[in-house]
């Protein structure tokens, strides 16, 4: 009987230790076959697989993007995402950001802003709040990138300069989704995801972006401006520090650094882990009185502002004799009228892609003589 029941054992035992071998074995396959998957995945495909493992779930991840217009080979380095952030970057467009008006119009000191570091604060505070957030920062840094390609020279006064010629008004945003759909590349555009394009479109205080990506920029565009545009009013000696509301700075800080690092954590504490990208109403409300108090003080400041009449009348005046002479405009806009597209808004195409200096420089040559030189 002993004997029986010991074999019976044995083969059990030799049972048991075939199943975990077999289990083992299969175990090792699945893994080297996972391996071997890896291994085949191009850079594009890992960068993707990783958003899916460390991204959270209210992500834009890259490979669940609705594409572009026209559809395109992927990229076997880069996401669909920052593919987008590098064409937004080489675009001609972005580079005349640099003589563009922040709010000192041309200002000669190197210090001001311009609309080219703006976009780069705007794109540092986004980019920081999302990885923060675990949300898709590439995503987040194409939108910040772009959203103000399409402002005009001299500011929110050549804003308003075009918008009262021009008979279907002219809006930035909408002129920065116009530079990345239709202008950039001689009129071919850069074929933007939807995504990028919606949180361009969308990224004024009034507008509702499609993605957490472009609320982030939404608010960072926001943070950013308030905060720069005081640096620039204390730089100018049009404000002073003890002048700023104390409300605002007893909750917000007493510094450009101080008042940047407590938004930027209330904005990341307030929203993680939610659906949105919010700040908390205390925060909220200091902003707005901070903006408002800027409007009162800097954005209609005689002195800050002593020149913004002039701009206007001239890009006012540059309209008029374009539109008169639209045979004086570049080949690519001549192009676009003879395609069929208003002449109108071509005209405002060609004057908002203008940067200040080169506004000047094309109102001298249109209206002031020059002198004989032979
Ligand atoms: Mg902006």
């Amino acid at each position: 009987m002993i004997r029986l029941w010991q074999g019976r054992k044995f083969r059990q035992e030799e049972r048991l230790a075939g199943t975990l071998q077999w289990q083992a074995m299969a175990q090792m396959m699945e893994n080297s076959c996972r391996e071997k998957e890896v291994e085949l995945m191009n850079v594009r495909e890992k960068l993707e697989a990783w958003e899916h493992s460390y991204l959270c779930e209210y992500a834009s991840f890259s490979d669940r993007s609705k594409g572009r217009m026209v559809s395109e080979p992927m990229c076997d380095v880069r996401t669909i995402y920052q593919r987008d952030r590098d064409r937004i970057l080489h675009s001609k467009s972005f580079r005349r950001l640099k003589q563009k008006t922040q709010v000192f119009l041309s200002p000669e000191g190197d210090h001001y802003r311009t609309r080219l570091t703006h976009t780069l604060e705007v794109s540092q505070t986004a980019r920081t709040i999302a990885r923060a957030l675990r949300l898709n920062e590439d995503l987040t840094e194409a939108i910040a990138l772009g959203h103000d390609l399409g402002h005009t020279p001299f500011g929110h006064a050549g804003e308003r300069a075009l918008n009262e010629v021009c008979a279907r008004g002219f809006k930035h945003n909408e002129q920065s989704l116009r530079v990345v759909d239709r202008l950039e590349k001689k009129g071919k555009g850069l074929n933007l995801t939807m995504e990028v394009r919606d949180g361009i479109l969308h990224h004024k205080t009034t507008g509702t972006p499609g993605t957490l990506e472009g609320k982030i920029v939404q608010l960072a565009d926001k943070i950013a401006y308030i905060n720069h545009d005081i640096d620039d009013a204390i730089r100018g000696g049009i404000l002073s520090e003890k002048e700023l509301p104390s409300a605002c700075t007893g909750l917000l800080g007493n510094c450009t650094r101080d008042r940047l690092n407590t938004i930027v954590h209330d904005v990341i504490a307030s929203s993680e882990g939610t659906d949105t990208v919010t700040c908390s109403p205390e925060i909220r409300q200091a902003m707005t009185d901070l903006r408002s108090f800027l409007f009162e003080t800097v954005y209609t400041n005689p002195v800050a502002k002593g020149e913004e009449g002039k701009a206007k009348r001239m890009l006012q005046e540059l309209f008029h004799y374009y539109h008169a002479y639209p045979e004086l405009l570049p080949e690519e806009f001549m192009f676009m009228i003879e395609q069929g597209e208003d002449r109108e808004m071509v005209v405002c195409d060609y004057i908002a892609g203008m940067t200040d200096h080169y506004a000047v420089l094309k109102f001298r040559e249109m209206f002031e003589p020059s002198s004989w030189k032979r």
